[in-house]
């Protein structure tokens, strides 16, 4: 198996000694193409000569033993097969790259790396000659050693860490810890007295304790060890004799996240909803591969999870534990590693390659130090080999799906198949399923379990809808703001509580939306928005193609008020600040959280009580748990209503519902407010009384009537080519091609609204699959008329993307 884009395997030759050696799943160098060398997989040891080609000798093996294994091909055959792409992409995507040497990596110096004592002759020539140049890739190598063979000592100098191999590396965040201190808890206002009177003649450690109470009431934040000792003009040291006689006691607020050392603590034991839920699951467990657990938030989905791990762990089987997006999930990865400790390992496609080698050599070897793995989609390829459980938390996250590169699969779905490969259970938990998982879960595909309460019985967030256009027509706005919303963050600002702003802009064209009615216009044929194109000057369906001059009045009401509806956090961030100008505001958006650890450092400022409000985009919805927000906004729901996709209403209901769920988490109920131009919108009034069942049948009932997943599936096909004419013409051929054969079931060819990306011409067609249509035959009559179409020499340039079950 070679690591790229060809569908097919290729036999090289080996000897009869070789053929005793290697082993499934272990790496070769060969040769490919015109003297270009790669690391290739053994997928298979046979005698059968190739008939097309004279089969080539490999240079040599890599490994001693395999370094993946059968399990893992087979899962990887099933998404290559699935996802329509080759073998090859698989690999290239599974491995660490440091396992996947080839002709033009290229090879950095290890600047920590001292011990030259211990090279080779061989890799001290290299060493050196990396002293002169900052990089050298294995073609220059090649010519430095004069020898072909280079691939192993190559993999010794990155063995002995002399070498790193050139890419992103991510270093690690360490945050700093920040050090409070609190009063013991036996402390009451009520034996305050008693207190102080013990301590009359300790009268620093009395000012302390005074100070204490002073910046507790007028704060309300935590109190930071640094502020008492400055505010109470003692010195560090009184506050530590306190602490000593354990009268205060001393804590960190931290988001570290892999480098694990403390001690662990015994799980939670759960509540008497969790208990049945987590009973549920087990006997659900007992039947069904797969469970859905609808969990509303901060119901304690987590304690379950971790209930479920322990259990698995005892059973001597390998978790994985499966997020969205690692980069956000800081708090959850503290709390698990609070229960597992070092079991627990954390395996992300941006981390440093050393960490990710580590992690993929303890999880082949089975260790407990990997008995863990919390990842994202890509540590689905892991060499697991004993996996008893898998998570998928947040099961209704898109980021789940890879778009590009090939494969591009849908982790959800991915971990599905690769459970029921080692006979493991999937858990799927989310406060807000998929339209898809819940349909599984009704059809009795899937068991399914609900937990309706929030841990300590906290209720859920009171959700008021704010009606804008009659706040406009009433001049009740400051800004993007409504007076209702001012003055609630007013009323939290005062309690000392903490702000949530949420403003989405998702999406790229803006829609155009009438301001006195609201009303953006929508594509007779599909369930969408019409996008505006400014270069064209037209209104778009983004499904089927279809498309209108722009309009000039409200095709509504006849207001010729149009707006271009797309405004975003920046905009919001600054009005906040002029309104509030005493208050810190942060930001969480892409634009901030680009540099190294921006999420971290946002996030911990949050939790620290340093920011007061936080704004920012649907990264806020992504399980983030903060105690101290009271009051969550949301500045306009309507232009995530009207993106043009048909699952913007399911993607509104549970983007509203998980931002909501940030408010009043621990003790008090929390407050949402929605601003928007409908408040009778179904979806906002589903929101607003929490109920997902109707959301569902709705949703479910259009999707039906305009064949839409999980009734029928999508194929799309994307073409790319820097020639307009050239991938035109290519489109309407394929368009044609796939119409004879699929007939009404192609939408398209159509432009996207991007319709050129790197000055490239893209070009798009859906291909829908009704439910009793065979998907098998389905994929191999799209794989022909690709055939045919590549065999097209005017064709043949042009990118052919095929995405499965695409989003
Ligand atoms: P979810 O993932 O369902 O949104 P979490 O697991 O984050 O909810 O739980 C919300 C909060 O409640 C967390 O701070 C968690 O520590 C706390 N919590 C949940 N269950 C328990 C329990 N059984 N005992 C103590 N604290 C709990
Ligand atoms: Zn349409
Ligand atoms: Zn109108």
């Amino acid at each position: 198996m070679l690591p790229i884009p060809l569908p097919k395997l290729f036999t090289y030759r080996i000897t009869e000694a070789e053929s005793q050696f290697l082993k499934l799943g272990m790496r070769v160098a060969v040769e490919f193409g015109k003297s270009k060398i790669y690391t290739a997989l053994v997928y298979e040891i046979h005698q059968i000569a190739p008939t097309s080609y004279e089969a080539k000798d490999i240079h040599q093996i890599l490994d001693e033993t395999p370094i993946v294994n059968a399990i893992q091909l087979q899962h990887w055959k099933w998404i290559s097969e699935y996802y329509m792409c080759t073998l090859g992409d698989v690999f290239r995507a599974a491995l660490p790259s440091a396992f996947l040497l080839e002709s033009e990596t290229s090879i950095l110096k290890n600047n920590a790396f001292t011990a030259e004592n211990e090279l080779s002759n061989e890799e001290f020539l290299i060493f050196e000659a990396l002293n002169h140049n900052s990089e050298l890739n294995v073609s220059q190598v090649i010519n430095i050693l004069n020898k072909k063979t280079v691939f192993p000592i190559l993999k010794d100098m990155l063995e002995k860490k002399a070498v790193v191999i050139k890419e992103r590396i991510y270093e690690q965040y360490k945050p700093k810890l920040i050090k409070y201190v609190r009063l013991n808890a036996q402390y009451t206002s009520e034996k305050l007295n008693e207190l102080l009177e013990s301590l009359s003649r300790a009268k620093k450690q009395r000012e302390a304790i005074l100070t204490y109470f002073q910046l507790e009431s007028s704060t309300k934040k935590p109190i930071k060890f640094s502020d008492l000792e400055v505010e109470s003009g003692t010195s560090s040291a009184v506050i530590k004799a306190l602490v000593e006689k354990e009268i205060f006691e001393e804590y960190f607020i931290q988001t570290d996240r892999i480098n694990y050392t403390g001690e662990t603590n015994k799980l939670k034991s759960l509540n008497e909803y969790q208990r049945v839920a987590f009973n549920e699951i087990k006997n659900s467990f007992e039947e069904k591969q797969v469970t859905l657990l609808h969990g509303i938030t901060s119901s304690g989905k987590t304690e379950i999870y971790a209930e479920l791990i322990q259990e698995k762990l005892k059973e001597g089987k390998q978790i994985l534990y499966l997020l969205p997006e690692i980069a956000l999930t800081t708090q959850l990865i503290t709390r698990l590693q609070n229960y597992f400790g070092v079991k627990v390992s954390v395996f992300h496609s941006k981390y440093s390659m050393n960490e990710r080698v580590e992690v993929w050599n303890n999880v082949l070897d089975n260790k407990s130090k990997a008995q863990i793995v919390l990842g994202a989609r890509s540590s689905l390829f892991l060499p697991f080999s004993n996996l008893g459980l898998i998570i998928v938390d947040e099961e209704h996250e898109t980021s789940y799906k890879q778009f590009d590169p090939a494969p591009r699969y849908h982790a959800r779905d991915a971990a599905v198949v690769l459970a029921n490969i080692h006979s493991a259970k999937v858990l799927l938990g989310s406060a807000t399923p998929s339209i898809e998982s819940y349909q599984n879960a009704k059809e009795g595909k899937y068991g399914f379990v609900e937990l309706m309460r929030r841990h300590g019985n906290v209720l859920l967030p009171e959700i008021e809808l704010v009606d804008i256009k009659e706040k406009h027509r009433k001049k009740r706005m400051k800004g993007h703001f409504s007076d209702r919303l001012l003055m609630l963050i007013n009323e939290a600002l005062e309690e000392k509580e903490q702000v949530i702003l949420f403003q989405n802009r998702r999406g790229f064209s803006p829609i155009i939306e009438c301001e006195t009615c609201g009303i953006s216009p929508q594509c007779p044929n599909c369930d969408v928005s019409l996008t505006y194109h400014k270069f064209k000057n037209e209104l778009r369906c983004h499904y089927c193609g279809f498309h209108q001059a722009m309009q000039y009045k409200c095709g509504a009401c006849g207001s010729e008020k149009l707006n271009n509806k797309g405004f975003g956090t920046e905009q919001i961030e600054l009005e906040i600040k002029e309104l509030f100008p005493d208050v810190k505001v942060g930001r969480m958006d892409l634009d901030t959280t680009r540099g190294k650890y921006g999420y971290q450092k946002i996030i911990g400022q949050f939790q620290a009580q340093e920011i007061d409000v936080l704004v920012g985009t649907q990264m806020l919805s992504k399980g983030l748990d903060f105690s101290n927000v009271s009051l969550v906004g949301v500045l306009n729901a309507d232009n995530m209503l009207n993106f043009p996709d048909f699952r913007a209403h399911e993607r509104s209901f549970q983007m509203l519902l998980q931002v909501s769920g940030r408010a009043g988490r621990d003790k008090k109920r929390g407050k949402v407010a929605i601003q928007t131009y409908n408040p009778y919108h179904q979806i906002l009034q589903q929101v607003s009384t929490n109920d997902y069942s109707q959301m569902f049948k709705e949703q479910l009932n259009d999707r039906w009537q305009f064949h839409y997943p999980p009734f029928y599936r999508m194929i799309r096909i994307t073409l790319k080519h820097r020639d307009f004419n050239k991938v035109d013409t290519g489109a309407q051929w394929l368009g044609k091609s796939l119409t004879n054969v699929f007939k009404e079931h192609v939408l398209g060819p159509t432009t996207p609204s991007v319709s050129r990306v790197r000055n490239e011409y893209i070009r798009i067609l859906i291909i829908k699959i009704p439910p009793k249509q065979s998907l098998k035959t389905t994929k191999e009559h799209i794989l022909k008329i690709k055939n045919v179409f590549q065999a097209v020499k005017d064709f043949r340039p042009i990118k052919f993307i095929i995405d499965v079950d695409s989003y």
